[in-house]
């Protein structure tokens, strides 16, 4: 079995700013990821051979994203790509799917830096294609430079929204609408104190809206998508304006024809590995829902793993980096290569940054607070589980039938069972089991985790490490028992 001092898992913005800095003060390392490239989601890059002619909007970042990138050279860092962490087969180990080069590793110490993925938000049609979410542009657009449409309109929730709406606009796509869930322009007063605090993200926020508006766009808030309309692909999207109580006022409805169709309805933390560990979970709704419960050193409830950045809780690619510089020190310190010391002097600046970008993330949650009633908009035919296609009318017959948990639901529907894993269908089937029971979403209970954490193939399987078969001599006794 491979050994090392500190495993990380996850090499985007708090994987890899973890793994440099440990590394730095002479820590053995080890970096999973099941990428093929480092760099996670913020900083997604062209595949391999890909031609780059000229600079574009996608590499603004290049000088930050380049440092990151080269992290996975660094001394003291073993890094290895496409591995799929999907088990804990005993305390301090994780088993990895890398082909041939499946394997386990003990660590000393662990970090889990997992990311996040889109939060799904269903309503009738939104399994068309052409309608795509947030995450799943961003990564077409800098991974593979494609639009996968022309006429674009973008709804959802969150500042991801802005974000798209004016990548797209500059990518060259005809934008139509822009569309916030949220009354953000009614709500700046109230966070503008907050959000200075982080200045360059202000001023990123008005370019993109300056982008939508030079694009000829119409950008709407307090509006939502509330059905996209399509023979076999999207063909119209229908918006509605979202009144005082939270209510979708369909009176005013307006279809809009497009092609294309980005939702972003916010993300979730990626809690697959801190579950199978079975690390305590809290409900942080503003966070994304699930998230590890941690110390003040990121350490999870299991003893020796830190959990960092959008996978211990949505914060952002500020906070994904310096979460993960300081789980770097503190990883260093826990292992003996920096004093107490040291450790604190080194500690101080990056918690002073940590808590400039918390106080600009408090300003962001109360801008965008979600408004409620967005189970409204499913009909008996929308799909909730897009894996076995199963609709909100059967989930809700089930439930009127008294198959009310969500194990039973499971269990008689397959929801959440299929190639997702219930990434996109756990959170609408916990909001119904919520609504039809009365209870808060948080008691609702989870599923238990399967393994393995992430999919993998039978030739990774093939390729684990079993103890040696214990084969009675007399092949009619029991297994294990003895011809003496
Ligand atoms: C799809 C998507 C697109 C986004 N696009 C943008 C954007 O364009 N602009 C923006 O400001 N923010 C964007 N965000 C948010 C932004 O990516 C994050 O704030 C930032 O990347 C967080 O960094 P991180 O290191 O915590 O996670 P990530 O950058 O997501 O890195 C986590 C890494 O861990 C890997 N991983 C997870 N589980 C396992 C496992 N079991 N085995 C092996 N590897 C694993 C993931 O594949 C990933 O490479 C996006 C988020 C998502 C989900």
């Amino acid at each position: 079995m491979r050994e090392t001092d500190l495993l990380v898992v996850g090499a985007g913005a708090a994987g890899l700013s973890a793994a440099s800095e440990a590394a730095k003060h002479g820590l053995a390392v080890t970096v999973l990821d099941d990428n093929l490239l480092p760099g996670g989601q913020y900083f997604r890059r062209l595949p391999t051979g890909y031609h780059h002619t000229h600079e574009t909007v996608f590499d603004k970042e290049r000088q930050r994203a380049n440092a990151l990138y080269a992290t996975t050279g660094q001394k003291g860092i073993t890094y290895l790509n496409d591995a799929v962490v999907w088990e804990s087969p005993e305390n301090g180990v994780l088993a990895f799917a890398r082909g041939a080069d499946s394997g386990r590793i003990r660590a000393k110490l662990t970090i889990i830096a997992s990311g996040a993925h889109d939060r799904p938000a269903p309503f009738p049609g939104w399994t068309l294609p052409g309608v795509v979410t947030a995450g799943g542009l961003q990564n077409l657009l800098k991974g593979q430079r494609v639009i996968p449409g022309r006429r674009a309109i973008v709804a959802g929730n969150g500042p991801l929204v802005l974000l798209v709406g004016a990548t797209l606009a500059r990518a060259g796509a005809e934008l139509r609408e822009v569309v916030e869930a949220a009354p953000i322009l009614k709500r700046l007063a109230g966070s503008i104190a907050d959000l200075i605090a982080m200045p360059k993200i202000v001023r990123q926020a008005v370019d993109y809206r300056l982008a939508i508006m030079k694009s000829g766009a119409r950008l709407r808030t307090g509006w939502t998508v509330i059905e996209a309309r399509g023979a076999d692909e999207l063909e119209e999207v229908v918006l509605a304006p979202i009144d005082a109580t939270g209510k979708v006022d369909r009176s005013r409805a307006r279809a809009v024809k497009a092609d294309l169709l980005v939702v972003g309805f916010g993300l979730m933390p990626s809690i697959e590995l801190v579950r199978l560990l079975d690390c305590k979970l809290e409900w942080k709704p503003l966070r994304g829902g699930w998230v590890p419960v941690r110390g003040a050193d990121f350490e999870t409830s299991r003893p020796g793993v830190l959990a960092v950045g959008d996978g211990a809780g949505i914060g952002g690619v500020e906070m994904a980096l310096r979460e993960g510089k300081l789980a770097g020190v503190i990883a260093a310190e826990r292992l003996g290569k920096l004093s107490r010391d040291q450790a604190a002097n080194l500690k101080a600046p990056i918690q002073a940054e940590i808590a400039k970008v918390e106080t600009f993330r408090r300003g962001l949650e109360r801008l965008y607070a979600m408004p409620p009633a967005f189970l409204d908009l499913l009909t008996p035919e929308t799909i909730v589980c897009r894996c076995e296609d199963v609709t909100a009318g059967e989930l809700r017959a089930r439930q009127d039938a008294g198959f009310g948990s969500t194990a039973a639901l499971k269990g008689t529907t397959r929801t959440t069972m299929g190639r997702c894993q219930g990434r996109n269908c756990l959170r609408t089937l916990s909001a119904l089991i919520a609504q039809a029971s009365g209870q808060p979403i948080e008691q609702v209970t989870m599923p238990r985790p399967r393994l393995p954490a992430r999919l993998v193939t039978i030739g990774d399987l093939l390729q684990e490490e079993l103890p040696p078969i214990e084969m009675p001599k007399d092949p009619h006794l029991p297994r294990g028992e003895r011809v003496s």
